[in-house]
């Protein structure tokens, strides 16, 4: 069997949550799930954080997967509905919807079902991905709150652009639009994703929306999870399949793309970018065999990557391989890929083997 595996530590991602609740202590923590619990697995991560107040996921298709899966939490489906479908499956399964554009409302003002529908009312301060424009905020609430099928506490959300940016004053502008454009209306307000949460109190709102950081992953630019009190969730590891003496000038990999400067070990693992292991991770990227560190060589291929052992002479076939997690931090991993941790945890692909880990 192959021996790579994606560890999801249980206890980490339970810590995780009391961290941000220590950070955003006033506030209901929605614990954000989607692109399947950020790679770790839908289903085990919201298990494993059932002290959640609430959900985010992308989708419909999520919120089914959470109910069945016996969560009873309020989910809140990010995007909201997209057809009029879509309005009775939310009904059914007592999923929020975010609302954030005209579509939508055309939708809910043509839906005749009575039934409460919970509704987070998305206004744009400024990221221009989602939402409705500052100045509509008072009219599309009022009209929301005017629809019979809609319940009368509607969430009042926005989501930062720059955020993972402690000085940066584009959020400062976003959280003064905000609160310009909601100054009249009742209601709790959610404002912070996780760097929000690190970064701006003064945005904690009555929720916080929370994804990476409980999954121990920071993304602010040369920061890790831990420098902020988050354990990292997932751990990716495989084992040495081969170990070879590699002579003086000889080649190791696709299109030759290390030269050895010297005879020297090199080990070849069982992980690749067929695993979610990312491909721009060049030459010198970090992994642990046995616990000590060395670092790929050469291109990494499908299904293997190759190692410098010059470091670990004793390393032998079967030697644990960790690619990142315990010991060895998703960021940096992520930095040597061009990429965000985020990216690389949500990339891992079917056939690894994902094992529960309750620590
Ligand atoms: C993904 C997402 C979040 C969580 O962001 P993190 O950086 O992972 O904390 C919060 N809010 C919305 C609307 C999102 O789409």
């Amino acid at each position: 069997m192959r021996a790579t595996c994606a560890t999801i530590h249980l206890g980490a991602l339970r810590e995780n949550l009391r961290r941000v609740r220590e950070l955003a202590p006033g506030a209901k923590v929605m614990a954000v799930v989607k692109a399947d619990g950020y790679g770790h697995g839908l289903e085990r991560v919201a298990r494993a954080l059932e002290g959640a107040d609430a959900f985010g996921v992308a989708g419909i298709a999520d919120g089914q997967r959470l109910r069945a899966a016996g969560a009873s939490q309020r989910i809140v489906v990010l995007s909201g509905p997209d057809e009029a479908g879509d309005l009775a499956e939310l009904r059914r399964l007592r999923l929020d919807a975010v609302v954030h554009d005209d579509a939508q409302l055309d939708l809910l003002a043509a839906d005749a079902d009575p039934r409460p529908l919970r509704v987070w009312l998305k206004i744009d301060t400024g990221m221009h991905r989602l939402g409705f424009a500052p100045e509509r905020v008072r009219e599309v609430h009022a009209r929301l709150r005017a629809m019979p099928g809609i319940d009368r506490d509607i969430v009042l959300m926005t989501h930062f652009a720059n955020s993972d940016v402690f000085d940066e004053a584009t959020t400062t502008q976003q959280i003064e639009r905000f609160e310009r454009s909601t100054s009249s209306i009742a209601g709790e307000r959610s404002l912070s994703n996780s760097a929000g949460v690190l970064g701006w109190p003064e945005a904690q709102g009555q929720w916080v929306r929370a994804g990476g950081a409980l999954y121990g992953m920071s993304v602010v630019a040369g920061r890790i999870g831990a420098d902020f009190g988050f354990r990292p969730a997932m751990t990716l590891s495989t084992k040495l399949v081969a170990v070879h003496r590699v002579r003086k000038g000889e080649r190791v990999g696709y299109a030759g793309a290390f030269e050895c400067p010297e005879d020297m070990p090199v080990g070849v693992a069982a992980i690749g970018y067929g695993d979610g292991y990312p491909r721009q991770a060049g030459a010198g990227t970090p992994v642990l065999v046995g616990g000590v560190r060395a670092s790929i060589i050469g291109r990494v291929s499908m299904d293997l990557v190759t190692i410098d052992l010059r470091d670990v002479p004793d390393a032998k076939i079967g030697d644990v391989v960790t690619l990142w997690g315990r010991g060895l931090p998703v960021e940096d991993i992520a930095d040597h890929a061009n990429t965000i941790a985020y990216e690389l945890t949500c990339g891992v692909t079917r056939r690894v083997r994902f094992v529960e880990d309750e620590s």
